[in-house]
């Protein structure tokens, strides 16, 4: 399902492959999601796509920005000059123990020991990687982040003045459903702390493009639970993955040993999320060629690199003629900017936002 605006621009586009943003679509999806929220604070986890289009669109509609590097935060504080930060990641650097915020996310006992000894003011939230089974999720963020119980317990006796302890953080999983995310929060919320950022991860389903995170019922059960406490959410996927598009064109079809293929120009080193997530890309296709065709079938398509790792859908069936221009949806997040771009040393794709 692509938007008409899509529709429209997206064989008139002229060199493909390119990316096309509807920001129109954007700003709708994104003041959606603020009303659901009330009062719990919105930001945006720009490691999704740090597009600046994107951002000066979403930052009429979110309270801050997190960014997990020293680059994304010069990106946002060159862009939104006074726009609150949230700066988090593993392995920060001393540098970035420096940067300006106004909350940062702490990963580790050792490292609130170096940001201590920046001798710089501080507003901290404790990372917990909460001990919580999240079943069904896409990726589970155990492992290296964040801290345990322990660890958290090693933290407190360190606070002082300069370097303040405002409450938890936590980011437990990507592709989480609205009461999943409550479960996480209310186990998160019997902690004392005044201030919790319960993360990111709401599902987006590439599969059933139609069924979206229902931000209706998290903000109500956040609501329901908060108390008089601060609430901060900081997604990424959920808000932009439904703007962008990844159009190209079919350069030719095949059968090979009865398999039949469409071969698009590009490939998944400009939308490498099919092959890192290994779903199939849902797409439309726009019939505006006049080559050669397959014809109601199963077909796989696939990119102009020399991998049979470069596969954007399999099997769907479909029709496909040489010249048709094909619209991969839902590529507005960890899509370009995830890519192996140089690999192969095709062209770069152009990039279109589409306006009102
Ligand atoms: C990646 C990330 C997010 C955003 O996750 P989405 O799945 O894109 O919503 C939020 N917080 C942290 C700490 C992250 O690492």
């Amino acid at each position: 399902m692509i938007t008409d605006r899509v529709q429209d621009a997206a064989p008139r586009l002229g060199e493909v492959p390119a990316y096309l943003y509807d920001l129109p679509a954007l700003d709708e999806h994104a003041a959606s999601v603020r009303r659901a929220l009330g009062g719990i604070e919105l930001y945006y986890a720009v490691k999704a796509n740090p597009d600046a289009e994107l951002l000066r669109v979403l930052a009429g509609h979110v309270d801050g920005f997190e960014a997990s590097s020293a680059g994304e935060h010069a990106h946002v504080t060159t862009l939104f000059p006074g726009k609150p930060v949230a700066l988090g990641g593993p392995g920060k650097t001393d540098a970035e123990l420096r940067l300006p915020h106004h909350r940062i996310h702490v990963e580790s006992p050792n490292e609130l020991r170096r940001l201590l000894a920046t001798g710089l003011e501080a507003d901290v939230l404790l990372r917990l990687n909460p001990d919580l089974p999240v079943e069904g999720a896409a990726l589970t963020m155990s492992g290296p982040f964040g801290m345990d119980e322990q660890g958290v317990a090693e933290c407190l006796p360190l606070f002082t003045e300069r370097v303040r302890l405002r409450g938890l953080h936590t980011h437990l999983a990507s592709g989480l459903d609205a009461p999943q995310l409550l479960t996480l929060a209310r186990a998160l919320l019997d902690h004392e702390h005044e201030e919790v950022n319960l993360g990111g991860g709401m599902a987006v389903s590439y599969a059933e493009p139609e069924s979206r995170f229902d931000w209706a019922a998290y903000g109500a059960g956040l609501a329901a639970v908060r108390g008089g406490k601060r609430l901060r959410i900081e997604p990424g996927r959920a808000l932009t993955a439904y703007c962008g598009y990844y159009v190209t064109r079919v350069v030719d079809v095949k059968r090979v040993r009865g398999e039949a293929y469409a071969i698009l120009l590009g490939g998944t080193h400009h939308l490498r999320t099919p092959a890192t997530k290994g779903h199939d890309q849902p797409f439309t296709i726009l019939p505006t060629g006049k080559g050669p065709g397959l014809a109601d079938e199963p077909i796989t398509f696939v990119g102009q690199l020399c991998t049979p790792k470069d596969v954007f859908s399999r099997k769907i069936v479909t029709s496909a003629r040489v010249g048709d221009t094909v619209v991969f949806e839902m590529a507005g997040a960890y899509a370009w900017n995830i890519s192996h771009h140089d690999f192969l040393m095709h062209p770069k794709p152009a990039f279109h936002h589409l306006r009102a």
